[in-house]
């Protein structure tokens, strides 16, 4: 980053962390939104692992699940939200066919939170990345940012929405590990929406969690690990 840039993005660092404080003091607008005071621990990792095995192909609950818990339309034109997307998968050698959830991937090295001009994009303590609509200018660097095509611009204006999911037309947005659920000591909607136990959520850095027991047992990946951004969501079976 160029001094310019520093300069820049501690401006606007600063100037928006003033009116945060004019409107609640020592409470962000995000927070304010979700209801949530309580500050998220670095002792927690969350994370996920998915196991493609256990997947099947032409099932959309976890999709499904993920809709109506964060209020989207389910649409899948170019310019709907999708939070979560089914990708089916097939190795033209050996035919073998896979079906997998793809979403944000809450890297703990994010894009999206280094080229946000606004700060609007960051990252929580316990490695959940997510989007300040209040901050967000709506210009898109993240959605370029992001290797995963995670993120979602919103084009028309909202209704009906879901109080504790805040959502704006002219924003961008992308899975926030739902953590609406998550600071209320719930399972994200997709992971417990699965029949087949495909998605095991939980605290990476816990040792003595299933899932960080699980990531110590099998074989798993993080996609496009050549890229280095340590991703939360891993897949086993890839
Ligand atoms: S997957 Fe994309 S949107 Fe999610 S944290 Fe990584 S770069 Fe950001
Ligand atoms: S669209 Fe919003 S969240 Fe994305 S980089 Fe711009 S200001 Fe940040």
């Amino acid at each position: 980053m160029s001094d310019t840039d520093a300069q820049r993005r501690q401006f606007l660092k600063t100037s928006l962390g003033a009116a945060a404080v004019a409107i609640a003091p020592g409470m962000l607008l995000f927070e304010t939104a979700r209801g949530n005071t309580e500050a998220a621990s670095s002792k927690v990792r969350w994370g996920m692992l998915i196991d493609t095995a256990q997947c099947t192909q032409g099932c959309n609950d976890c999709v499904t699940a993920c809709n109506k818990e964060n209020g989207l339309s389910g649409g899948t034109a170019p310019t709907d939200s999708q939070w979560i997307r089914k990708i089916d998968l097939k190795d033209i050698s050996s035919g073998h066919e896979l079906s997998l959830p793809m979403m944000c991937q809450h890297c703990a090295e994010p894009p999206c939170v280094d080229v946000c001009p606004t700060a609007a994009s960051f990252k929580r303590a316990d490695g959940i990345v997510l989007v300040d609509r209040h901050r967000c200018i709506g210009c898109r660097y993240c959605m370029m940012a992001c290797p995963y095509k995670a993120r979602s611009f919103v084009h028309e204006p909202l209704t009906d929405q879901k109080p504790d999911v805040p959502r704006g037309k002219g924003t961008v947005e992308s899975c926030t590990l739902c953590v609406q659920r998550i600071d209320k000591g719930q399972q994200p909607a997709c992971a417990e929406a699965c029949k087949n136990k495909a998605i095991l959520f939980g605290n990476l850095n816990d040792e003595n969690s299933e899932i960080a027991k699980k990531v110590r047992s099998v074989v798993s990946v993080q996609v496009r690990a050549d890229l280095q951004l340590n991703t939360g969501i891993r897949y086993q079976g890839l």
